[in-house]
């Protein structure tokens, strides 16, 4: 039997304790898990590059040896194509997750039928964690501790001194 898949998608502006919760945990249900860094376009100014989102998921997945992070400008839908036994994963912390979630799902399912979307529930540490809430205490020189991993906190820091400087 082929290997079973995870697609974790997401644009990790930066990953957070969050998402690597949700990757942990898919990594013990699926064989393999790809953490897909999604290049996306509605959100227009980012903290970090592409590259940079993608070497600081790296660094915090280093760890699990059956999961590893690409990065896709395709839609999620099409990029699950290369897999043969792919399932997408997301974390689900609210109703407001739930509403995007629902509608991304039916505009998958369009696109590629064949393609399952399953959901793991929060952890309840997290469900108010969110890469938008880590940019914006970056931002005002907060504590980073329990919101990201360890390992990246320098570099969030570093570039938010050169966002306030700009
Ligand atoms: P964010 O909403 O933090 O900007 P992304 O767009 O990178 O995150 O989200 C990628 C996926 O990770 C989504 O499915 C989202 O629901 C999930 N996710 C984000 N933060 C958390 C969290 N704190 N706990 C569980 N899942 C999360």
């Amino acid at each position: 039997m082929s290997k079973r898949i995870a697609i974790c998608p997401g644009s990790f502006d930066p990953i957070t304790l969050g998402h690597l919760n949700i990757i942990r945990r898919a990594s013990r249900i699926f064989d393999e898990v790809v953490v897909c860094v999604t290049v996306n376009a509605t959100k227009t100014s980012p903290m970090f590059t592409v590259e940079e989102r993608v070497d600081m998921a790296r660094r915090a997945v280093i760890r699990y040896p059956n999961v590893h992070v690409e990065s896709s400008s395709i839609l999620l839908a099409e990029y699950a194509r290369q897999f043969d036994n792919a399932v997408i994963v997301k974390g689900l912390r609210a109703a407001s997750d739930f509403d995007y979630e629902f509608q991304m799902n039916l505009i998958n399912k369009n696109i590629n039928p064949e393609l399952e979307t399953m959901f793991l529930t929060a952890s309840g540490k997290y469900t108010f964690l969110s890469s938008s809430v880590v940019r914006e205490m970056a931002r005002y020189g907060a504590d980073l501790t329990g919101l990201v991993p360890s390992e990246l906190i320098a570099d969030i820091e570093e570039k938010a001194k050169q966002w306030r400087k700009a």
